[in-house]
This record gives C-alpha cells, sequence and structure tokens, in this order.
C-alpha cells in the first residue's frame, strides 16, 4: 500500500473525465434523493453510490503509475461491480412489482454478503493468485501502462455471480414488459433496452476487448444506463402518476369508498366513508361491523348478498346503494380473493324522488277510488227516490227487461201492479204536506215489508207506486195485493201529526199474457186502477183474466 502511494500518479484527461462521471453519479443520486417517491428508490440510491465507488476505484487505477497499485484498485473497485448488478436486480424487482417499502437492513445485509467477499477475494489476491494470476502485468514498459489481467478461477467464479444477476435484471424487465399492455408496455420495454447496455458493454470487453482509455466501459455503461433510468422513471413518472391520479380520485369522490380484506376489516377508507361514520379515531384494521353509524347494517347487508339498500337513519335519512367488487390476485396457482372494494352510492335525492311520486300515485288512487264511490252513490241516487228511498221510474225499464230475459228462460210469468193513495189531496189539505210526506214514507215501509227477494217496489209518481212481482201469477199477485190493500187500511202509520191510515187502490196486470211490453202493461194495469178508484177505493181490481194466467 505503501509502496502504491509512493508509486506516483498521473492526472491525464481519462482520470479527469471519470472523476467528472462520478461526480455527477454523486449528484443525480442527490438530485433523486430529493425527487417524488418512486417503488424502489432506496436500491436505486444504492446503486449510485455502487457505481461511484466503481469508478472512483477505476480512476485511482488509471492515475497510478506503479503496476501492483494498479492491481490494488481494480481488487478494491469489487465492491462496486458486484453491488451494482446486485441491487440493479433489486431496484429493478421493487420497481417492476411497485413494491415502495425500502429493502429491510437484514435484505441489505444478505444482498451485500457476495460484494464483501468478492472483494475480500480480490484483495487477498497477493496471498494466493487465484483471482489475478502470476500473468498480471502492464501491456508494455511505459510509466503508467494499463495492465492486461490473467484472469485466475475466483475472478471467473465472481463473473458468473454477475452475470446472474445481471442476466437476471433482463428476465425481470422482459417479463415486465411482455405482461403489461400499451404505455406501461412500451415504458418497461425502454428499460430492457437500457439494461442490454452495459451486457454490451461487458460482453464487448470480454469478448472483442473493447476499452476506455485502455480500460473496462462497463462502469460507464452502468453511470449511461443510470441516466436512462432517471429519465425514464423521473420523466415519464408512469407508475407513481396513475396511483397518485387514482388515489387522488378517490379522495375527491363525494361518495364513500372503502377497501376491506377477507375478514372484512376495513383496510382503506376515503374521506368521505370516514366523514358518513362521523370520522372514527382510530379505524384501520378495525371490523367493519364495529364501525359506526352505518358499520353493522353495511356488515349484515353484506353477509345476506349486499344488492338492498344501504338506510342510514337520522333527522335526514340518506340511502345508498351498495356495490362490492371482490379485489383479486390472479397467480399461476389460481385466483385469491385479497378483499373487497365497497362502492356507497348516494341515492338519497332518486329514493326520495320515487318515495314522493309512489306517494302520489297512492294519493290519486285513493281519489280515484273515492271519485268512483261517489259516482256510483250518484249512479244509484239518480235511480232512487230521495223521500223514500225507493227505486224511481228511471230503473223500471232496465230492471223489467232483466226480469222479463229471465222469467223467459225460466217460463214464468211476471205480475205488474201499479197502486195510488186514496184521497191523499185531502189527506195532505188536511194534516199538511210534511205529514202526507210521512205518511208516503210510512206506505214505501209497508210496501216493502211485504216483498219477496225477487219482487221490487217504485215510487212512479207523487203517491203512486208500482210493484213487480217476478214469478206470480194474476192469482197469485191478486191474493197478495189483496193482503197489503188490506193491511195498509189497518195500519196506523206514524206521522208528525201523530198516527194517520191511508187506504190504496190498485190495478193488476201479468206478464205475458195481457202484455208483452212495460207500456202495455202499465196501461192495462191503469186501467184496472181506474176501475179500482170507480169502484169505491181501498181495493185491488183486474181486468178480466186470459186463457194463460
Ligand atoms: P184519488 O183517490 O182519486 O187518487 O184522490 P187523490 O186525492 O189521491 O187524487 P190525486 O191522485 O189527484 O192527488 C194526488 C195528490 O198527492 C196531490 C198532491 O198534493 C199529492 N202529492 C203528490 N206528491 C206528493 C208528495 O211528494 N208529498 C205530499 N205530501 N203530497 C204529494
Ligand atoms: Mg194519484
Ligand atoms: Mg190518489
Amino acid at each position: 500500500m505503501n509502496a502504491c502511494l509512493a508509486g506516483g500518479w498521473s492526472f491525464n484527461g481519462a482520470v479527469a473525465l471519470t472523476v467528472l462521471v462520478g461526480l455527477g453519479v454523486i449528484l443525480m443520486a442527490r438530485w433523486v434523493a430529493r425527487q417524488r417517491h418512486f417503488p424502489g428508490r432506496e436500491s436505486f440510491i444504492v446503486l449510485h453510490a455502487g457505481i461511484f465507488w466503481w469508478l472512483a476505484a477505476a480512476g485511482l487505477e488509471l492515475a497510478a503509475q506503479a503496476p501492483d497499485c494498479k492491481v490494488f484498485w481494480a481488487g478494491m473497485a469489487w465492491p462496486g461491480i458486484i453491488g451494482v448488478p446486485t441491487f440493479w436486480a433489486v431496484f429493478l424487482w421493487q420497481y417492476v412489482n411497485s413494491i415502495r417499502e425500502p429493502l429491510r437492513l437484514r435484505g441489505f445485509l444478505l444482498f451485500s454478503i457476495g460484494p464483501v467477499l468478492a472483494s475480500a477475494l480480490a484483495l487477498s489476491n497477493p496471498w494466493h493468485q487465484l483471482f489475478y494470476g502470476p500473468g498480471t502485468l502492464p501491456v508494455d514498459d511505459s510509466p503508467g501502462a494499463a495492465i492486461r489481467y490473467d484472469h485466475g478461477p475466483l475472478f471467473n467464479a465472481v463473473a458468473i455471480y454477475v452475470y446472474v444477476f445481471m442476466f437476471f435484471c433482463l428476465a425481470v424487465v422482459t417479463r415486465a414488459a411482455l405482461a403489461s399492455r400499451d404505455l406501461h408496455r412500451r415504458h418497461l420495454l425502454a428499460f430492457v433496452l437500457v439494461t442490454c447496455v452495459p451486457w454490451g458493454a461487458n460482453l464487448g470487453y470480454v469478448v472483442f476487448g473493447w476499452t476506455l482509455f485502455g480500460f473496462d466501459p462497463t462502469p460507464f455503461s452502468f453511470a449511461f444506463t443510470l441516466v436512462a433510468f432517471t429519465c425514464l422513471i423521473l420523466g415519464v413518472r408512469l407508475f407513481e402518476l396513475l396511483p397518485v391520479a387514482r388515489h387522488l380520485l378517490l379522495e375527491e369522490l363525494p361518495d364513500p369508498v372503502l377497501v376491506v380484506d377477507p375478514q372484512r376489516r376495513v383496510i382503506d377508507a376515503n374521506p368521505a366513508a370516514l366523514a358518513l361514520a362521523g370520522g372514527p379515531g382510530s379505524w384501520q384494521g378495525k371490523a367493519l361491523a364495529a364501525w359506526p353509524i352505518y358499520g353493522e347494517r353495511l356488515d349484515a347487508l353484506l353477509s345476506a348478498g349486499g344488492h338492498e339498500m344501504l338506510l342510514i337513519p337520522g333527522a335526514a335519512p340518506r340511502y345508498f346503494e351498495v356495490r362490492s367488487r371482490d379485489i383479486e390476485r390472479v397467480t399461476r396457482g389460481g385466483t385469491f380473493v385479497l378483499g373487497q372494494m365497497l362502492y356507497l352510492r348516494d341515492i338519497t335525492e332518486r329514493h326520495c324522488g320515487e318515495l314522493k311520486l309512489a306517494e302520489a300515485l297512492a294519493t290519486s288512487e285513493e281519489r280515484l277510488r273515492t271519485i268512483t264511490r261517489l259516482h256510483e252513490q250518484l249512479q244509484e241516487q239518480a235511480l232512487r227516490d230521495p223521500l223514500t228511498g225507493l227505486y224511481n221510474r228511471r230503473h223500471l225499464g232496465e230492471l223489467f227487461a232483466r226480469e222479463v230475459a229471465r222469467s223467459q228462460r225460466e217460463r214464468s210469468p211476471i205480475a205488474l201492479a201499479l197502486i195510488d193513495l186514496d184521497h191523499f189531496k185531502q189527506l195532505n189539505d188536511r194534516h199538511g204536506h210534511l205529514a202526507g210526506d210521512d205518511v208516503l214514507r210510512a206506505v214505501a215501509l209497508h210496501l216493502t215489508g211485504n216483498l219477496r227477494g225477487s219482487d221490487a217496489v217504485f215510487r212512479i209518481g207523487g203517491e203512486e207506486f208500482l210493484l213487480l212481482l217476478p214469478g206470480a201469477t194474476g192469482e197469485m199477485a191478486y191474493a197478495r195485493l189483496q193482503a197489503l190493500c188490506r193491511e195498509l187500511a189497518e195500519k196506523a202509520l206514524p206521522t208528525r201529526e201523530g198516527p194517520l191510515t191511508v187506504t190504496l187502490s190498485a190495478g193488476l196486470a201479468v206478464w205475458p199474457a195481457q202484455g208483452q211490453t212495460l207500456e202495455e202493461l202499465m196501461q192495462l194495469a191503469d186501467s184496472a186502477l181506474y176501475e179500482a178508484k170507480r169502484n169505491g177505493r181501498n181495493r185491488v181490481c183486474r181486468l178480466e183474466a186470459s186463457a194463460a194466467d
């Protein structure tokens, strides 16, 4: 070592350039350290240190004049020579797999074993000469001439170690480039090209003897590669831009988004999800069911299949549509569910609109029902006499037609009777119109009280009534009317003027024997009624019965 220091130094252009490149590497390492984080950044900075070391040793080897000294500095370069491909591989692995956590100390020490061991073997060469053989001599006699190295078996073993790592680097970026698409693929293909540069330089040196200032061009090619990688990573920023953009999107999203693991513990939540839960304190890793406000409901919803709506009660209840999506990792061994992303879409406005619409629909349906009911009532009222509640003449035609149709099928007769109260004018005059009304109501009750199921009674005029007795022959109808007449005459009818009595006269006609139409029958019945009046009232009269009766 002392001999080496005493051997003299020569600082020529080549040394200056090496120093400059080394300084450039240091400055770039500083600059990279200040940039935004990217996966594998720490390993990338260690790489700078490795290349700087290598370049520094190379510069010293170039500057040293004594051959022993040159060999010594060549040995000193080995931590850099081995460290560079080793940490190159670590960096690329972290970068293409987006591993943001820096290498732990244990890993760092593990990857440092190779460089340390190789350096120890190189530096202990004077004792075993297995790294550089005895043929390691200057190329000529000129002072400071470059050394031609006689590579021993240990050197070759270490070279294989280096190539394994360099091959790994190439394989990692090639595989990543093939597995990706579009912009990612182009970015990674550029990585592959850049990774080939040190390969080319090294193979050129080993196979064809290419040199730079009579020196191995590999460290310079690595320095170039570093610059190219830095430009690619920090220039394109592809691998950080997309995640950052996605992260920002999630942060800004007004809808809550949660990420849960397979045990349904909350791994991530955007500000909207946290705000909806009332900003829980320490929430990461907490079970979803234990989340305040909506955790329990959401958990139950997911257990039930998760297709329903989530209701968050409160003064102003909110409704959310829950969408869940499995987060999967596809490997050669199969697909593994890493967790779920839960997306809660606020549909309060839409849902409230739907509720209001349903309410309005129900109200209008209710109104329609009321209108229909009123309409039916009106129709019914139009058919009924308001004083007695009996059907009026309007309903008579329809009912008669219906009864005729049935009687035709059943081949049975229909009796029709016209009834007129006797001396009703007098009753009115004597007891007043209102008492007359009471009598009319009482007579109506008397008539309906003596009807059978299929019979019908109508008020067709002031104190005139009509009875339809389906199935009744002339004889039967006559007998029933006689009874009605007799019983009415004997009945004290309650009125506001006290109990009153009234008698009736009735005329009878029978379908089909005495007439086919309602008009014909009414005509006949009216004639019979007139007959009854003429014969002294308080009686039932029928015109001569026909053979069919
Ligand atoms: P007749 O025995 O000949 O039938 O004698 P009448 O007095 O009943 O004669 P008419 O049939 O001509 O008289 C009908 C009377 O009935 C006239 C009218 O004052 C009365 N009247 C008609 N409609 C009503 C009513 O709604 N209420 C009351 N109180 N009286 C009525
Ligand atoms: Mg009359
Ligand atoms: Mg009368």
